[in-house]
């Protein structure tokens, strides 16, 4: 019998290119798809049996479909069709009605950063627009600290608040959501609410239940390596431990100044760790997955309202949070300039260039680099998605800080996958984690020097 095998995994599997959102389940006339743990740590699309139609109705609506055909619509399409009644367009910021910096004066203490994210979902909740909200909370399953859920009432919304960096699919939401009475709002990282409007896109149903989106914005996907390696540093069980909380935030300090901890079973006690003596876990690229190398949506520009971290002074100096906030709907907007009256929000305007700033790391790796990692991934073979970024040509001493980041990023993964354990861990990636150190140091002196001398960077 001749066995045929599902588009997603020929062209976004095999090539490295899932994040596991599980739109292409969904999407899937046959059920031949599922969502399952890989050998790294993440959620990734798997074939359930050889029943697939060969019809592709799965790679349509994958975020990292590397051969789209005519209709099929990038970022900037897909946000004509949801968004286009916004005013504003940047074109590394997306379609957008304003931009703030702010806080909830209920919600901050008990979230992640401003506390934006709860707001919003309780403010839909009250007016009546929505009636179930699609999010990530703890998991009942063993396989998984977290995962995404469904919860039906206001009340049900602190249970559900913080910043998970766990792997996590949509794949059983997406079929629950078809079945439920009402209409929902999902919150997902850049890649998922891509997934979300390009189901949407194609299933009516979809884009009639789904009534709002909340976009955190992402600097990438870690895999579950990740939750492990903190717990490990942190002191706890590797094999018995519960509850992980990435960012416990200290109050008194600076919001960079934030732990990870987590519930060690076997002792009952909490383990903790400061992240500053971690180092650095995002621009090294450790345990990240390879599909963000290729994502060019710095801010989730594909939802109703995009939440991100005030990374710039002077609100990185507060350690009880402030989220950055672009509203790209007028209900989004509406959300928040009530708020603001009321007082239950502190709000100010932030101008494109400070809100770009608070993400001007994910720019420089994700936007400048992106031609050099298509290179790089088309020299070795792989398949790679269209991207709006890739046209900027890299120098040799930049270019080398991407072909080291990759190098980092595979190798934490293979590493992780044969000790399972910090203190090899740490021992193993230390020769790696030193010379990106030095190459990444040398290339900003070699470019500060050439800024300083009037030469092109
Ligand atoms: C993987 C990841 C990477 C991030 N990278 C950046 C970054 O580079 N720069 C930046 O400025 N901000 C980043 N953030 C966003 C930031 O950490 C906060 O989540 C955001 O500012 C919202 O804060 P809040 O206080 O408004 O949210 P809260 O009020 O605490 O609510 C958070 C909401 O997000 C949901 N949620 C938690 N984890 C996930 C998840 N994995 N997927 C979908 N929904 C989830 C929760 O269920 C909750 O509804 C990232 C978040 C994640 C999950
Ligand atoms: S749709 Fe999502 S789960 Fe399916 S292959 Fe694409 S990225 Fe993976
Ligand atoms: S960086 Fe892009 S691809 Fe990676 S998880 Fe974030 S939104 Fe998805």
């Amino acid at each position: 019998m001749n066995l045929i095998k599902p588009l997603v995994l020929s062209k976004v599997v095999e090539n490295e290119l899932c994040v596991g959102c599980g739109a292409c389940v969904q999407a899937c006339p046959s059920k031949a798809l599922s969502v399952n743990w890989n050998d790294y740590g993440f959620l990734v699309a798997t074939s359930n049996d050889n029943s697939c139609d060969a019809g592709g109705a799965c790679i349509e609506v994958c975020p990292f479909n590397p051969e789209p055909g005519p209709e099929y619509k990038n970022e900037d399409g897909l946000a004509a069709v949801f968004l286009g009644k916004a005013p504003i367009h940047h074109p590394a910021i997306g379609r957008h009605h304003a931009i703030y910096a702010g806080y909830s004066n209920k919600h901050r203490e008990t979230s992640s950063s401003g506390g934006i994210a709860t707001f919003v979902y309780e403010k839909l909740f009250e007016k009546g627009l929505i009636n179930h909200v699609v999010t990530v909370g703890e998991s009942e399953s063993v396989d998984a600290h977290y995962q995404y859920k469904i919860v039906s009432s206001k009340d049900e919304l602190p249970q559900i608040s913080k910043t998970r960096y766990h792997p996590v699919t949509l794949a059983s939401a997406l079929e629950t959501i078809k079945q439920l009475e009402g209409r929902v709002a999902i919150s997902g990282i850049g890649c998922f609410i891509k997934a979300v409007r390009l189901a949407q896109d194609k299933d009516p149903v979809l884009k009639e239940r789904i009534a709002f989106t909340v976009g955190i914005i992402c600097g990438g996907l870690k895999s579950k390596f990740f939750t492990d390696y903190l717990a490990s540093r942190a002191g706890a069980t590797l094999s018995d431990f519960s509850q992980p909380e990435y960012r416990v935030k200290n109050p008194t300090s600076t919001a960079m100044n934030y732990s990870f901890s987590c519930t060690d079973n076997p002792s009952n006690t909490t383990k903790l760790i400061k992240m500053r003596e971690v180092g650095d876990m995002w621009g090294s690229g450790l345990f990240k997955a390879n599909a963000c190398d290729f994502c060019d949506d710095v801010t989730t520009e594909l939802a109703d309202i995009s939440l991100g971290d005030a990374w710039l002074p002077p609100y990185n100096q507060d350690g009880k949070g402030h989220n950055v906030i672009v509203s790209r709907s007028l209900i989004a907007d509406q959300i928040l300039q009530e708020g603001q009256a009321s007082g239950e929000l502190e709000l100010e305007s932030l101008a494109q260039e400070r809100f770009l700033a608070s993400q001007q790391g994910s720019f420089n790796h994700r936007h400048d680099g992106m031609g050099t990692r298509i290179n790089m991934a088309k020299r070795a073979g792989a398949l790679t998605p269209p991207k709006r970024a890739g046209k900027h040509k890299l120098p040799l001493y930049l270019k080398s800080v991407q072909v080291e980041r990759r190098r980092t990023r595979a190798k934490s993964l293979e590493i992780w996958a044969k000790y399972k354990n910090s203190s090899e861990f740490d021992q193993h990636m230390k020769p790696e984690l030193l010379k990106l150190r030095i190459i990444t140091r040398l290339a900003h002196a070699i470019r500060k020097a050439k800024r300083l001398i009037g030469a092109k960077a």
